[in-house]
């Protein structure tokens, strides 16, 4: 249930663990005001209750458990509803030692305080109505983020872009739906209070506006989850000596036995501001080993989700006509996802420039020459590997963008149900049928903002936080 009153008091460590300068520890709720009077004492010895402070004041003093003092704070006090939860908050800025921190926490949660859970208090804010869900994934977003570009656009996301563009789309569909409603209740007549033709512009319009906002997913999820990249090819062509050498240390193992790469693995790397996140796949070939084979099926799925694939092939080996087919092979089966082939242990092939070159003009993708075991050719990789993505890091700039699959997939299912409005608008079908496909769109949009939402995706969200958040 979505509940504005005070929740029960929480505290929690807001700052990393470890040693430094200063550490926070804070708290929220019902009661924190009390609890901060009980561990407290002002310097000065001055009568002081923080029942009585002003919000966004400081106050310097000592905090004290059972035992004795812990350490010399300063308590920032917020008071409802001018807080980040809506509520009374205390925050005590204290040494940054993890015991000290600890200890000071403790202090807390026998005075009165339940330790928070993760993202709790994020997700105070987002029920007292402060901010939306989607500012609230755009906090998480923001801390997580690893490159500039994810970092902009998620502090983009904060302020509210997104936000403000869905709520403008809702009240269009809003007002669509009320019209179509309001027929409901003159069913005798046959009224229309938007004409049909009216109508069906608007939901055209809106359901324009929602496709280009899917669109941008396409290359707006990259941003924040980074490029999913697959090192795809027979075994041993050496998948996993190019991984180690993109990641710069030893990572998967590598084996002389065609076929050790069992599972997937997946490491990220960041070159000229983009993220890639790497995948080396099982051994692409048939195999009768039932543990193999869950591998190379895994394999597969990988490579449909990838947005780039990295096809290696042995240069020593000879067959590299069959290769080429299989690149090209694979790169029909999922031409949504750029390709690179490499040719590598090019050391064990003298001749490899003429191979190149007819790589080239058979698979139509851009082929680097490699020894991944030396090295050679991994600059070139990964430029080229920047260039396949190249704008990538402009791409916040645009006003709204989506990059999170479970908008997404929201907003693809609201173009869906505005599909079937517009299908049932031209059938000239009854008033009724088409304010329902317009309800379940709007739906749709609220499940992003938070408008319309459920306790399970709540969590899920909000488990994806740390605590103190
Ligand atoms: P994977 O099965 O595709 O992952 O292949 P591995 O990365 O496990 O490599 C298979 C074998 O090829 C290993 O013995 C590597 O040391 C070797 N290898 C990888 N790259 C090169 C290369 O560029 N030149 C040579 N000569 N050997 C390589
Ligand atoms: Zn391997």
């Amino acid at each position: 249930p979505l509940t504005p009153e005070a929740g029960e008091a929480i505290a929690a460590i807001a700052t990393p663990v470890g040693v430094g300068a200063l550490a926070i520890v804070r708290m929220s709720g019902r009661g924190v005001l009390e609890i901060a009077d009980r561990v407290f004492r002002k310097k000065g010895g001055t009568a002081f209750s923080f029942k009585e402070a002003e919000g966004f004041s400081a106050h310097f003093g000592t905090l004290s458990d059972s035992r004795g003092m812990v350490d010399e704070v300063i308590a920032l006090v917020f008071r409802a509803p001018s807080s980040f939860t809506m509520e009374d908050m205390v925050e005590f800025t204290c040494h940054g030692g993890p015991v000290v921190v600890r200890h000071l926490l403790q202090a807390l949660l026998d005075s009165g305080c339940r330790l928070a859970e993760p993202g709790e208090f994020t997700r105070r804010a987002f029920l007292s109505g402060r901010i939306d869900l989607l500012q609230a994934e755009a906090i998480g977003e923001m801390i997580h983020a690893r490159t500039e570009s994810a970092f902009r656009t998620a502090v983009t996301q904060m302020q509210g872009n997104l936000s403000r563009h869905l709520q403008e789309m809702r009240a269009g569909l809003l007002q669509s739906c009320a019209l179509l409603e309001l027929e409901l209740d003159f069913s005798e007549d046959d009224v229309e209070f938007q004409s049909r033709d009216a109508l069906r512009l608007e939901v055209g319009r809106l359901q324009g506006e929602i496709l280009r906002l899917v669109e941008s997913y396409r290359e707006g999820h990259l941003l924040t989850e980074g490029v999913a990249t697959v090192i795809a090819g027979r075994p041993n062509a050496g998948k996993s000596t190019l991984l180690n050498a993109l990641l710069g240390h030893e990572r998967a193992i590598v084996s002389h036995m065609p076929g050790t790469t069992r599972d997937y693995i997946e490491e990220c790397f960041i070159h000229e501001k983009t993220m890639f996140r790497l995948t080396d796949t099982a051994g692409l070939r048939e195999s009768d080993e039932a543990v193999e084979h869950e591998g190379i099926k895994r394999s597969y799925r990988k490579i449909s989700e990838a947005d780039l694939m990295l096809y290696m092939i042995d240069s020593s080996s000879g067959d590299f006509l069959k290769e080429a087919a299989a690149a090209r092979e694979l790169r029909q089966r999922h031409p949504e996802s750029g390709m690179i082939v490499v040719a590598n242990k090019t050391d064990l092939a003298p001749d490899a420039g003429g191979m190149i070159a007819q790589l080239q003009s058979e698979t139509a993708c851009p082929v680097i020459a490699m020894a991944a075991s030396k090295g050679d050719g991994l600059n070139e990789l990964k430029s080229t590997m920047a260039g396949m993505v190249e704008g990538l890091d402009k791409l916040h700039e645009a006003s709204v963008l989506v990059t999170s699959l479970r908008h997404y997939e929201a907003l693809r299912n609201a173009a869906d149900s505005l599909d079937n409005a517009l299908q049932l608008i031209s059938a000239r079908e009854p008033a009724e049928l088409i304010a329902f496909e317009l309800r379940s769109a709007l739906d749709y949009v609220g499940e992003i903002t938070g408008k319309v939402v459920s306790e399970e995706l709540l969590n899920t969200i909000f488990d994806q936080f740390c605590i103190g958040k």
